[in-house]
């Protein structure tokens, strides 16, 4: 049975016709719903109504476990539990254009990437609809900050998890609901061709990043397994399919990582490459993963690389880096308490 948290306002509707319901009520239900009120709260629903709402359709509130803040910029971590006891992650960062939360798709992931903390456990389970929506919605009651923008770049693959993830995002936007809209959330991918494309058909006007880490398939398969199945070429044919349906600038992260990806020869091909695709690069210079011998460039070669694109044409920003202090680093805070608790 769906949560009812994860309904569209016409199933609730629904629902709530075969249980004799008013048809009003649904836009009242689905209002608290979405903003986090338990069923005592919603004082304008009839009180039995809500005992058997209370009895067919319990809620589960997730519960901070951990709560990290950053003193120098005011990034706030979460590690929510869910109701099965697994653990995710959620960040939220302040920039100047509104607040904004990295929530989690996944618990753990499949994809293999060799720098990155959230796949060295593996896939645990795919979250639940309700279970991305709770991460932006008890982040904003907890930090009483409004939260005007998301990204899909926390633990997990979306595209991994599709179904899921594009009923999260109907809710999200929903204007009964939080109201955020689609050009205010960017979805992550490691590059899962077909479920690009489907998504190019969905004609949403979020932003997609794709991780594209390397300009070619020698060092891409070096460091993401995802590219055996869709290389390079693949990949970027996939994204020319997205922009001629959406007419959505695309955005590459390229996590810069010393002696592998990080020369300016890489740099040249990666234009090469992007030539004729209204792209966007961002350049992260990689999280150190305690796990991981792979080190980050040097800062010269973060800012060469940088050069070589914006001089080519390639409009390329190095992402700043939020919560240094706070060891905000992808998948890290999970997985160390999940360590911690063995
Ligand atoms: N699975 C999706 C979204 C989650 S990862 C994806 O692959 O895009 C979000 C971004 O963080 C991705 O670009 C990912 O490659 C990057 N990332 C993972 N580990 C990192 C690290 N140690 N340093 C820098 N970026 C990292």
């Amino acid at each position: 049975m769906k949560h009812i948290r994860a309904m569209t306002l016409p199933e609730l509707a629904a629902m709530l016709e075969n249980m004799g319901q008013p048809a009003f009520r649904a836009k009242q239900l689905y209002g608290w719903l979405h903003q986090g009120a338990g069923y005592q709260q919603m004082s304008n629903l009839p009180k039995a109504l809500r005992e058997t709402l209370a009895a067919q359709y319990p809620l589960y509130i997730p519960q901070a476990v951990r709560r990290q803040a950053s003193q120098r910029d005011g990034t706030i971590k979460y590690l929510w539990r869910l109701a099965d006891g697994n653990c995710v992650e959620t960040v939220l960062m302040r920039y100047h254009y509104g607040n904004t939360v990295c929530i989690s798709s996944e618990v753990g992931c499949r994809m293999g990437c060799a720098f990155c903390a959230s796949t060295l456990g593996g896939l645990v389970r795919r979250l639940e609809p309700q279970e991305m929506l709770d991460q932006v919605l008890y982040t904003q009651l907890d930090s009483g900050l409004p939260i005007s923008h998301i990204v899909l770049m926390g633990i997990g693959e979306p595209l991994d998890n599709y179904e899921n993830v594009l009923r999260f995002l109907s809710l999200v936007n929903s204007p009964e609901g939080m109201n955020i809209s689609m050009r205010h959330i960017s979805l992550s991918t490691c590059g899962i061709v077909p479920k690009i494309d489907a998504l190019a058909q969905e004609k949403l006007q979020l932003t997609l990043s794709v991780s594209l880490h390397a300009p070619n398939d020698a060092v891409r398969d070096t460091i993401m397994p995802i590219n055996r199945a869709y290389p390079v070429d693949i990949l970027l044919d996939a994204c020319r399919r997205y922009y001629a349906a959406t007419s959505r600038r695309i955005s590459f992260e390229y996590a810069m990582i010393q002696g592998v990806n990080d020369a300016p020869e890489h740099a040249r091909e990666l234009l090469q490459r992007l030539k004729g695709l209204p792209a966007h690069v961002n350049l992260i210079p990689l999280n150190r993963v305690e796990e991981s011998p792979l080190k980050p460039s040097t800062r010269q070669a973060v800012a060469e690389f940088q050069r070589i694109l914006t001089d080519g044409g390639i409009s390329a920003t190095v992402r700043r880096t939020l919560g240094g202090d706070i060891d905000a680093s992808c998948g890290q805070l999970r997985r160390n308490y999940t360590k911690q608790q063995a």
